[in-house]
């Protein structure tokens, strides 16, 4: 079985005791590729050496929205040198994050650092990994809105992005969301919380998405999956969500990993 994990924080200081270990159980439970997405110029930088020294890891760089006060014109153009790395392969993880954040000038700021970004990758050449999160978590809102509405303007200065522009990670949003999110050709990321025992609702989203479309990821060290719900996540868990989503799709676990590692290769063109 051929495992992918298109979105793990192996830079986080609760893996700074085990990381050597967690990524070696990651390789023995048949990962055969993780990606590791930046929030910061410091976390992009530590992705990228992540990457540099782990053949089987993969860097994204980029600022997340809940981490704008560290954004700098410097801190961004040194992003932008950082890009270049050959084992960068997307720019991320970007978005809106009306979640932790309330205040209206600062959600203005996050989507104007959103556009930046975008406007970015499309000049790279690199997909997005979009991070979207709404007030109070609910289904559909103010984030959704205004998340489509980027991206749906972004989409028409494309080129050969056009046919693999990024994946909205963690994908937390309603059926609609998806369904134009894949209309515009982005892949939808699964995470831990598919297989919550409270998740019907989820389930039955994941249901309607093609299997061409999905990527599965772990959001380590956050969101485990049943059955280890609560404790610390590592990219070794994310067999758990294949597993899940096998028996959302009637498939086998088997044919779910390698559809989901030949997505991941399609929109991150990380080949073999
Ligand atoms: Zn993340």
């Amino acid at each position: 079985m051929q495992l992918t994990d298109t979105h793990c924080h192996l830079d986080y200081n609760k893996f700074d005791s085990d990381r050597a270990e967690v990524i070696a159980r990651a390789t023995d439970s048949g990962l055969t590729r993780m990606l590791v997405p930046g929030l910061d110029l410091r976390s992009s930088n530590e992705a990228v050496l992540l990457a540099e020294s782990n053949p089987s890891v993969y860097a994204a760089v980029g600022f997340h929205p809940t981490d704008l006060e560290k954004f700098t014109e410097q801190a961004f153009d040194e992003i932008r040198e950082l890009v270049h790395h050959p084992k960068v392969v997307a720019v991320g993880e970007i978005g809106l994050d009306y979640y932790w954040v309330k205040e209206n000038d600062k959600r203005a700021f996050q989507r104007e650092i959103l556009k930046r970004q975008l406007q970015f990758a499309n000049e790279i050449n690199k997909p997005v990994i979009i991070h979207m999160r709404e007030e109070n978590d609910s289904w559909y809102g103010e984030a959704s809105v205004d998340l489509l509405s980027i991206l749906e303007e972004w989409i028409k200065g494309l080129s050969t992005l056009a046919g693999r522009p990024g994946v909205l990670h963690s994908f937390n949003g309603n059926l609609e969301t998806a369904q134009k999110a894949l209309a515009m050709n982005f892949y939808i990321g699964i995470t831990g919380p598919v297989t919550y025992k409270n998740a019907e609702q989820k389930r039955d989203i994941i249901k309607q998405l093609p299997l061409d479309k999905i990527l599965i990821e772990t959001d380590s060290p956050f969101l485990a999956p049943v059955p280890f719900r609560g404790k610390r996540n590592e990219p070794a868990y994310v067999r758990h969500i294949a597993d899940k989503i096998a028996e959302i799709h009637l498939k086998s676990p088997a044919e779910i990993a390698a559809l989901t590692a030949e997505n991941a290769a399609r929109l991150f063109a990380w080949g073999d």
